[in-house]
C-alpha cells in the first residue's frame, strides 16, 4: 500500500474522530445546560455544572449526574402543591365539639370523648347532622318531627321504630306442632 495513501487515511480517520469528539463535547455541554436549567434556579449552580462538563468532558458528565438535584423544578413544584393540599385537608377537617380533637366526617361518635357527632337516618341509613330534623338524602323526617304537606296515607303509615316495641299483650304461643287444617 502506498505510504502517502496510508498517511492520508490515518489523517482522515483522526480528523473524523476529532470532529466526532468535538460534536459530542458540544452536545454534552448543551444537554447539561438544558438539564441544569430545569433543576436549579441558582445561576451559579448552572454555570458550575456547565463548567464541570466542559472541563472534564465524559468524566464530568458522570460527576454531574451524581451531583445534580434529583428532582426537576417542575417535580419540586408539583410536590409542594401536593404537600399544601394535604396540609389544607388536615386543617379543614372538623373538630370534635366535646374534646376539640380532629374527627372524620363519617364518624357518628368521637372515639376520644364519646360525644355523639352524627345520627343515622332511619329510612336510608345516611348520616345526618344532629340538629337536622329531615334527612337530606331521602326526605324522611327524623323521629318525633312533624312533616308539613303530609298526605293522609303517609300520616297513617306506621312510623319507623327505633327500638323493639314492648309487647302490649302476651305473645301467642307457637302452635307449630299441631297446625290447624283451616288456618287461612
Ligand atoms: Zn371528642
Ligand atoms: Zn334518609
Amino acid at each position: 500500500m502506498d505510504p502517502l495513501t496510508t498517511n492520508n487515511f490515518i489523517l482522515g480517520l483522526t480528523a473524523w474522530a476529532i470532529a466526532f469528539l468535538v460534536a459530542l463535547w458540544v452536545s454534552l455541554i448543551l444537554w447539561t445546560f438544558r438539564d441544569i436549567r430545569s433543576r436549579a434556579r441558582d445561576p451559579l449552580v448552572r454555570i458550575l455544572a456547565v463548567i464541570v462538563v466542559a472541563l472534564l468532558f465524559l468524566p464530568g458528565i458522570v460527576v454531574y449526574l451524581i451531583l445534580r438535584p434529583s428532582r426537576t423544578l417542575e417535580e419540586e413544584y408539583q410536590n409542594s402543591l401536593e404537600e399544601e393540599a394535604l396540609l389544607q385537608s388536615i386543617e379543614d377537617s372538623p373538630l370534635c365539639p366535646g374534646c376539640g380533637r380532629r374527627i372524620v366526617d363519617a364518624w357518628t361518635v368521637c372515639p376520644n370523648c364519646h360525644t355523639k357527632l352524627k345520627k343515622p337516618c332511619h329510612e336510608c341509613g345516611m348520616l345526618m347532622e344532629l340538629p337536622w330534623n329531615l334527612c337530606p338524602f331521602c326526605g324522611t323526617p327524623a323521629p318525633g318531627m312533624r312533616r308539613e304537606n303530609i298526605t293522609m296515607d303517609e300520616a297513617l303509615r306506621p312510623l319507623p321504630v327505633e327500638e323493639e316495641p314492648e309487647p302490649e299483650s302476651a305473645p301467642e304461643p307457637a302452635t307449630e306442632s299441631a297446625p290447624e287444617p283451616d288456618a287461612e
